[in-house]
């Protein structure tokens, strides 16, 4: 089993933009800049056939190369704890249009359909734990984040490997915009 996800690579400079950020939130697993990442559909675990299926279908997918820019802060809870903090990325029908591709791509490969709303981001750090206060002083300090445009010119499907030092992501295919 291989577990995979679709995503785009950031930037190096952006990488260590958002590498600067990793600090005031004690206890927190901040994301290794070279892992920083938009997740574009979340796969899972699967066996090594259907992984070249997803490749496959990806493969076809055609778009025109589209700026993206973060911008802002949040964050995710589960059981009224917040589980992750994020920067967030300008809402784009481009984007959007991709996330939809892959979607698609994902579910004519034989995936079930992703249920959940696409809410793209950039985690930045997880957190079993974290003081409150901490955490909300990090998103008040960085809601006014924002960064350069970049351009998406390819988007990947990535391997990820659970790790006691947190995960090892790998890069298994890159999809160029002529499909
Ligand atoms: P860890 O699970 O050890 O904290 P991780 O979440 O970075 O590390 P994965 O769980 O393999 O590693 O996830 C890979 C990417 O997919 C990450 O961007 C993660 O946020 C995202 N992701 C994971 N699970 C889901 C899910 N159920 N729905 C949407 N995105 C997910
Ligand atoms: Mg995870």
């Amino acid at each position: 089993m291989i577990r995979l996800f679709f995503g785009l690579e950031l930037p190096g400079e952006l990488r260590m933009r958002i590498a600067a950020l990793a600090s005031g939130i004690d206890r927190a697993r901040w994301v290794a800049p070279e892992n920083l990442h938009i997740t574009l559909r979340f796969v899972g675990e699967v066996e090594e056939p259907a992984m070249e299926d997803l490749a496959g279908e990806a493969a076809s997918i055609r778009f025109e190369p589209f700026p993206v820019t973060l911008s802002g802060a949040g964050h995710f809870e589960r059981r009224g704890r917040v589980s992750a903090v994020w920067l967030g990325v300008e809402p784009d029908p481009a984007l959007a249009a991709l996330r939809d591709r892959i979607e698609a791509a994902a579910v004519r490969a034989g995936q079930p359909p992703e249920g959940r709303k696409f809410r793209p981001h950039v985690t930045v750090a997880r957190l079993n734990q974290g003081r409150p206060g901490e955490v909300r002083d990090w998103l008040a300090a960085n809601t006014l984040f924002r960064a350069v445009p970049f351009t998406v010119a390819s988007f990947a499907l990535f391997s990820s490997t659970l790790g006691r030092s947190g995960p090892n992501y790998r890069m298994e295919c890159l999809f160029p915009p002529e499909g």
